[in-house]
């Protein structure tokens, strides 16, 4: 069966257990991962990630009774343990994040920028036992410098992106290692459906970095040059 029929059949097949008689599911190649989906009575329609293109169909099934779980009866649920798994193996980020870096606009591509080697922040990052390293991590500048948005973690396909704002012989490199260091703590919890990204556990851990205090007053700062 092609992966988009498997899909199909698995959504309408979950989606005749809520009472939804019409349903049409397509995969959709968003640069994120992410479900979209429209409905009315009886009827519903699903844009779902084509990251998912290699799921098997009892995976998709899993997938579609959380989502109609959630659209049609408010309950929020985990994805099932054999997606997670799978979502979370080092087969799948070797796979799909290639295509997720061809599908971000905004990013060098590489961690060597004109000034600053993020390789060269995260070797001392482990070295000082701050972090452990990851082999798929994947380091890149943005191609852009932002100051809104100094880093980005997709923890999914372990990409960490790092505003090329930074890259600046103006602002030390402590704080380019501070902002990596903070992106690859989302890295090390992994994917968490219960919010709180920035809670308590989090904050204690990024005021381990010996330079946080100063990193901080120079993001402040660069933030108000905006
Ligand atoms: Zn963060």
């Amino acid at each position: 069966m092609s992966s988009e029929i498997c899909l199909q059949s698995a959504f309408q097949k979950a989606g005749r257990d809520f009472g939804y008689s019409s349903v049409k599911a397509e995969f959709t190649p968003f640069k994120e991962f992410k479900v979209r989906w429209q409905r009315s009575a009886g009827w519903a329609e699903f844009q779902v990630s084509d990251y998912l293109m290699d799921a098997d169909e009892m995976m998709m099934e899993g997938l579609a009774r959380v989502l109609f779980n959630r659209i049609s009866k408010g309950k929020r649920s985990n994805y099932p343990d054999e997606l997670r798994e799978w979502m979370t193996s080092q087969d799948f980020v070797r796979k799909k994040q290639p295509v997720y870096l061809r599908r971000s606009r905004n990013l060098s591509r590489s961690g060597q920028g004109r000034h600053y080697d993020l390789q060269d922040s995260y070797e001392r990052l482990i070295a000082a036992g701050l972090v452990e390293r990851d082999d798929e991590a994947f380091l890149s500048w943005t191609s852009r410098p932002n100051l809104r948005r100094v880093g980005y973690c997709s923890v999914l396909m372990k990409v960490i992106a790092v505003s090329s704002a930074l890259d600046d012989e103006v602002v030390p490199e402590f704080v380019t290692e501070y902002v990596l260091y903070h992106e690859l703590l989302h890295l090390a919890n992994g994917l968490s459906l219960d919010g709180q990204a920035h809670g308590e556990d989090f904050r204690r851990c990024e005021r381990l970095h010996p330079r946080w205090n100063e990193a901080e007053e120079w993001l402040k700062r660069l933030s108000l040059k905006l």
